[in-house]
């Protein structure tokens, strides 16, 4: 897909990844619909967005909510009077660990509220994203791509039951759509980014993430710009589909 006059929805647009991916694409001559729950951010993202030489406009939505996704959708084509991907970026994070052991005794375990609130944003977020997205793509018979933003935890991470088994899912769903959905043109695939030097993990203790570092083969944090060209390499590859793609400087965990 030529990216050049294209219309993609990045959902959690306001800042992180969501933005680098936002300003990769206008530079290359995407129109963008930015989706977050942070209007400050997302106007900040439009204002690099428009001096990278593109346009876009921003949307205040809770991409966990069926309704509003709903009508999100049918906005960004009636606005753009176009639809040809969506970046299912937005994502949280409730670490813990799943039981916590002290002396002995148990003191606590992962609780209700930290499993649902990570599934409804990455996991139900994403389901309800792409589903409306396709239903625009397919009635408006659009040239379509869905990029999922999984992780390097879809594997299993210590003090990530919640997370990861959200990031193993939305990689599944890629593939479960690119066999669905090939035959209206659109594609579906996912990246499982390593450690990226973004708010979310810039948020950590500076310790740990200079252990973080160490670790990786490549020593260092990814950049969040090296996340947005891969995601623009998959929307310019029209054979790409079902797969995902890892970019983590060679850490396994
Ligand atoms: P971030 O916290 O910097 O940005 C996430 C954005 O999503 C925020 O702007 C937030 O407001 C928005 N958001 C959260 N909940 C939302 C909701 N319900 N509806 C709409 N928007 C919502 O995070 P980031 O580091 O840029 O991560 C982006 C994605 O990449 C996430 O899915 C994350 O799990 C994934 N990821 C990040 C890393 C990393 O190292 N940063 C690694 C692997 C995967």
């Amino acid at each position: 897909m030529e990216l050049n006059g294209k219309v993609i929805v990045i959902t959690g647009g306001g800042r992180g990844l969501g933005r680098a991916m936002a300003l990769e694409f206008a530079g290359k001559g995407a129109q963008l619909a930015l989706v977050d729950l942070n209007q400050a951010d997302l106007d900040e993202t439009l204002g690099l967005v428009k001096a990278a030489g593109s346009d876009g406009r921003t949307y205040l939505c809770n991409v966990a909510q069926e309704a509003e996704v709903e009508t999100l959708f049918e906005k960004v084509y009636n606005d753009f009077g176009a639809l040809n991907g969506v970046v299912n970026n937005a994502g949280i994070t409730r670490d813990g660990l799943f039981i916590k052991v002290k002396d002995g005794e148990i003191v606590s375990k992962m609780s209700m509220d930290q499993w649902n609130l990570v599934m409804d944003v990455n996991l139900t977020g994403t389901f309800l994203c792409a589903r409306e997205a396709a239903v625009q793509m397919i009635k408006n018979k659009q040239e379509g791509c869905i990029v999922n933003i999984s992780s390097i935890s879809r594997s299993g991470n210590m003090g990530q039951t919640n997370y990861t088994a959200t990031k193993a899912g939305v990689e599944a769903m890629a593939v479960t759509w690119a066999k669905e959905l090939a035959r209206y043109g659109i594609r579906a695939a996912s990246i499982a980014p390593g450690y990226i030097g973004t708010e979310m993990v810039m948020a950590m203790k500076e310790e740990a993430r200079e252990k973080i570092a160490a670790g990786i083969p490549s020593k260092r944090l990814g950049k969040p710009e090296e996340i947005a060209r891969t995601a623009a390499f998959i929307f310019e590859n029209d054979y790409i589909s079902g797969r995902c793609f890892e970019v983590d400087g060679g850490l396994r965990i």
